[in-house]
């Protein structure tokens, strides 16, 4: 961070980072000394990240009374930052995001984590898809990575050409006639689908870098998105391969190397731990394991979410609760932990500039 010295006095409005306006409140106290009363800091938009979520239910979309709070669509969030606004996943909740965006041009990228249904069914009712003169930019092809395969194609296919690779592949077979009246290729808008090789995606001043885990079956991509200084991790889904609490496998402890001191964390949570018991390897974490995994990566927020369908409203602010307390009192961490709801807009801030 830049500094210099500069004369203030009460009242004076500061500018002593590019990106950051801070705000002091003086009280002269002695021989030309002040104490500061208070300070506020205004960061540019640029250091600033908006998280909505759009869709934070698991494997199916689960509407009824037991899931007004929580939310019953599948996953979908997205992430605002000052290049724009990027899509992650595409589950029933794409359905509302879609809603919102027809009102305007839509120019986004979308990451997929991986082409499972819950995160890929709102595609075919993302409205922005029918819309000429939209652009639409789908990023995902996990399995290439998953199979050990190369792809020497350096062109991304669109939805109107007949070339298919690993990203296309699944929404090709999503609206196949037997599942879906409007094939992909009669979308109107400019849909390109790229297969991701762990290089980031740059544009402006955010990157979205995508790592390969194998944590779900067949595998799929996280992605960590940076904007300046403020750093966000989405996990997609993911079950942890520590052995018991507090313990961490080959794999978690890759992932805490690379979500390591994140602004905030939005990761699968789906089970409680007496549920995760009698559901080992499905793919999805126990939310107190997710807990280790944010305290041992010293995340600054962590975000649970793809609620299991059997999860109720009650039953998932106890489990917040719970995840809150196994926090503060067990891990002795001060990490704020929320469960992820459906409509939540959360503003990342960087803690490089929150803490100075
Ligand atoms: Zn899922
Ligand atoms: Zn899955």
């Amino acid at each position: 961070m830049t500094s210099f010295k500069i004369r203030v006095s009460r009242g004076d409005r500061v500018l002593f980072h590019n990106y950051c306006l801070f705000i002091f409140l003086f009280e002269a106290i002695s021989d030309g000394r002040y104490l500061i009363l208070h300070e506020l800091r205004y960061c540019m938009e640029a250091m600033k990240m908006k998280i909505t979520f759009y869709g934070t239910r698991g494997s199916i979309p689960t509407p009824g009374e037991g899931t007004v709070q929580y939310g019953g669509d599948t996953s979908c969030l997205t992430v605002e930052t000052s290049d724009g606004l990027y899509i992650f996943d595409m589950g029933s909740g794409a359905r509302v995001l879609g809603s919102e965006l027809i009102r305007g041009k839509t120019d986004a990228d979308v990451f997929i984590s991986h082409t499972h249904w819950d995160h890929i069914n709102g595609f075919p009712f993302f409205k922005p898809c029918y819309k000429p003169g939209n652009v639409l930019r789908v990023y995902g092809g996990h399995r290439r990575i998953a199979l050990g395969r190369t792809w020497d194609k350096t062109e991304p296919c669109t939805n109107k050409c007949n070339e298919v690779n690993y990203t296309k592949s699944g929404f090709l077979y999503q609206q196949g006639r037997d599942f879906f009246p409007v094939a992909l290729d009669k979308m109107g808008a400019n849909i390109t689908f790229t297969d991701l090789n762990e290089e980031p995606i740059i544009n402006g001043f955010t990157s979205v870098q995508p790592f390969f885990h194998s944590c779900h079956p067949e595998g799929m991509f996280g992605y960590l998105i940076q904007n300046d200084g403020t750093r966000v991790a989405y996990t997609g889904d993911y079950e942890h391969d520590g052995e018991c609490l507090g313990s961490f496998g080959p794999k978690d402890r890759t992932l805490i190397g690379i979500i390591n001191g994140v602004d905030a964390l939005v990761m699968d949570g789906q089970y409680d731990p007496e549920e995760y018991m009698t559901k080992k390897g499905w793919g999805h974490s126990n939310i107190l394991r997710v807990c280790d995994i944010a305290a041992e990566a010293n995340v600054g927020s962590l975000y649970i979410t793809h609620h299991d369908p059997e999860s109720h409203d009650i039953k998932l602010d106890g489990l917040e609760q719970l995840c809150q307390g196994y926090m503060s009192e067990v891990l002795c961490k001060d990490i704020p932990v929320k469960f992820a709801k459906q409509g939540m807009k959360e503003e990342i801030l960087s803690r490089m500039v929150v803490a100075v």
